[in-house]
């Protein structure tokens, strides 16, 4: 298909429940797949995709001179547990991505992945894009601080550092099977270049936190060149800086406390803890049925988890050493 001008309904992909919206751009240039609610109790970043589109119809009307250069795709990431409010319903949607897993017609997850990857394929293969940019849009449920996550390899995390927020490396190689990983890691046949960023915006149940979505996924916009720096105002970017405040711009992932599923029933958090409180080697965190779990070394405490779902019950992060770590 040709490159004849934006179209927002008359797509196919636009019939799907899960698409929020595909903006094709006059002019040629890169595939943005912006996913929300890859766990469906982060409705967060649906909902700020949702607004985009908005905008986007509204923009030609109050700006005439608006153009949009490449594709715009975003995608609702978990349907079934978007519906019920849960995390995952069989298995966490953000750990199976892989080109060497047996998928499971029975697996609830194994089904949305399938259908996501259906999407992306479907717009590869409806215009041809220079590149392939891939933005995971999620909520946390401690409170305290934004940030994105991305691969270690200069051109993401220059891009990730575009969002104006701290920048956490070193996570793809603890985590296995995320949909950064295989963005990043090469397993999807784009046969074009791929960026892949993670972007925190927050608490789940926070409605800033779908402002902080809406305004970086503009930023990323801006940043790759699909629109200019000048138009889709989210009046939001403040909001962005504002949280982000205070915490170092780049940091490294130095630990990480899995949940096996011995501990499954018995981990709980310790209350109070924040994104990037700042904690020391020793520090008691949490509790499980083998007792209490402290801190192994200093740092940063990232992702504590206070929702019963969830393989990692907290990370731990540390200033990345390198001034030019970017
Ligand atoms: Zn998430």
């Amino acid at each position: 298909m040709q490159h004849t001008g934006e179209h927002l309904q008359a797509d196919p992909l636009g019939e799907s429940p899960r698409v929020i919206g595909h903006y094709v751009g006059t002019e040629m240039g890169p595939l943005v797949v912006a996913i929300g609610g890859i766990h469906g109790n982060e409705p967060a970043g649906v909902t700020a995709l949702e607004q985009l589109f908005d905008l986007l119809r509204e923009e030609p009307l109050i700006n005439p001179g608006f153009t949009f250069r490449g594709e715009l795709l975003a995608l609702r990431g978990n349907l079934a547990a978007l519906r019920t409010g849960h995390r995952y319903i069989d298995t966490d949607l953000n750990r199976i991505w892989s080109p060497t897993r047996k998928r499971q017609a029975t697996n609830s997850e194994d089904r949305e992945l399938d259908g996501l990857l259906a999407a992306i394929a479907h717009a590869l293969d409806e215009v041809p894009a220079s590149e392939l940019i891939l933005l995971d849009l999620h909520t946390t449920t401690a409170t305290g601080g934004v940030f994105a996550v991305t691969g270690d390899d200069r051109p993401s995390l220059l891009l990730a550092a575009e969002l104006g927020v701290p920048v956490i490396k070193g996570m793809l190689s603890n985590l296995q099977g995320t949909t950064l990983g295989y963005f990043r890691g090469g397993d999807f046949d784009f046969q074009r270049p791929s960026r892949a960023v993670t972007f925190e915006a927050g608490s789940h149940t926070d409605p800033q936190s779908v402002d902080r979505a809406l305004a970086a996924t503009v930023s990323l916009l801006r940043a790759v060149g699909c629109v200019r720096p000048e138009d889709v105002n989210t009046h939001y970017d403040d909001t962005l800086r504002d949280a982000a405040a205070g915490a170092p711009p780049l940091l490294e992932l130095v630990y990480v406390h899995r949940i096996t599923a011995a501990e499954r029933d018995s981990f709980v958090m310790r209350p109070g803890y924040e994104n990037f409180q700042p904690v020391t080697a020793g520090t008691l965190l949490a509790d499980d049925a083998g007792g209490p779990i402290a801190a192994p070394c200093d740092g940063y405490l990232l992702m504590p988890l206070y929702q019963a779902q969830g393989e990692e019950g907290f990370f731990i992060v540390a200033t990345y050493p390198s001034p030019s770590g970017f």
